[in-house]
């Protein structure tokens, strides 16, 4: 099979004085290999919780494991030790913030930590591991990477250090990256380059990436799928083509509705869906959307929708989908 990874009926859920906070709730998805998938949605639904699952970065307790898998390389990623997941991380899977600052050392040069995941991963002696560094600083486009090795991040410009927590990300080219809202601090030129440059990368080192963010922009710049996630769960997944110019999801409507356009400034959120989300320490039974949805019917309050098949690679988990529903109409049309 051809897929990196799979996430499969993931659940993960923190235990809190208040009771279960469930942060996902049954999540699916698989991502290819060399393929982009991006997973959109708004803050609390579970994006980056899916995310720092892959990475075992959730901190247990009170985070933990309720049901599921997360299959990387016939791994289940959620069921191994920390010795044996120190050895995947960075070298095989690798992941990229926002800020570059939480994930840099401020008091160590930047090429000494692109050396270090060379040294520790894959053994390089020194001399080698400063001239993948180079290679490194050079590939993500960081000029004069010779004076630039010895230098600490903060003598980095904000676009800089994201080029260099790309390259030390990169580095030991792993088979995913996951990046977690990677331009969302960064002014609209810089955004580009970036997003130019992790595309770039991808086709170089057939990375697959996994691609966190609420800005629909850079899903259209950069994903291959998407996977649409509301209150824990999967709602709507597809192709880029699907998710942009055939959404059949009304939360998906919603999103798209507010996304920005060219013709209006990039930064701000525009049109948020009215209401909010369902508190999860005690979901809906039924559709988490109901609370919110304009086209909500009766069966959608009682009885979770079950995900079904728009194309063999669009799916939808709606009510409107069933024979039985009324005919809606997507309330606009995108013309790509
Ligand atoms: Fe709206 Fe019902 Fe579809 Fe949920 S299942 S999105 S409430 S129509
Ligand atoms: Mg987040």
């Amino acid at each position: 099979k051809n897929n990196v990874l799979e996430v499969n009926d993931l659940h993960v859920s923190f235990k809190t004085y208040n009771g279960e906070v469930q942060a996902v709730r049954g999540v699916s998805f698989e991502v290819k290999k060399g393929e982009t998938v991006a997973i959109v949605g708004e803050s609390g639904c579970g994006k980056s919780v899916t995310s720092q699952s892959i990475m075992r970065l959730i901190p247990q307790p009170p985070g933990f494991f309720k049901k599921g898998k997360i299959l990387f390389e016939e791994k289940d990623l959620t069921r191994l030790t920390e010795n044996q997941m120190e050895r995947i991380r960075g070298k095989d899977i690798a992941m990229i913030f926002q800020d570059p600052m939480t994930s840099l050392n401020p008091t160590m040069t930047v090429g000494r930590q692109i050396m270090e995941g060379l040294v520790k991963h894959q053994r390089l002696g020194k001399a080698e591991a400063k001239k993948r560094a180079l290679d490194m600083l050079h590939l993500v486009g960081i000029p004069s990477p010779r004076s630039r090795i010895n230098q600490y991040p903060h003598q980095f410009s904000g676009g800089m250090r994201q080029r260099a927590m790309i390259a030390i990300a990169l580095a030991c080219a792993p088979k995913l990256l996951i990046a977690d809202e990677p331009t969302t601090a960064l002014d609209v030129t810089i955004q580009a380059q970036i997003l130019d440059l992790m595309n770039d990368l991808k086709e170089k080192l057939e990375t697959s990436i996994i691609l966190i963010t609420h800005d629909l922009g850079v899903v259209a710049e950069t994903a291959d799928r998407v996977v649409v996630m509301y209150a824990g769960k999967v709602v709507e997944t597809g192709t880029v083509e699907e998710i942009f110019n055939h959404p059949r999801h009304p939360y998906t409507w919603g999103l798209m509705g507010s996304m920005p356009r060219l013709d209006l400034s990039r930064d701000k959120d525009l049109a948020p869906i009215l209401g909010t989300p369902p508190n999860l320490l005690s979901p809906p039974k039924g559709c988490p959307f109901a609370g919110r949805c304009k086209h909500a019917m009766k069966i959608c309050k009682e009885e979770m929708p079950e995900t079904t098949d728009a194309s063999g690679s669009h799916q939808v988990a709606c009510w409107l989908e069933h024979p039985m529903a009324p005919a809606v109409q997507a309330p606009y049309k995108l013309v790509g």
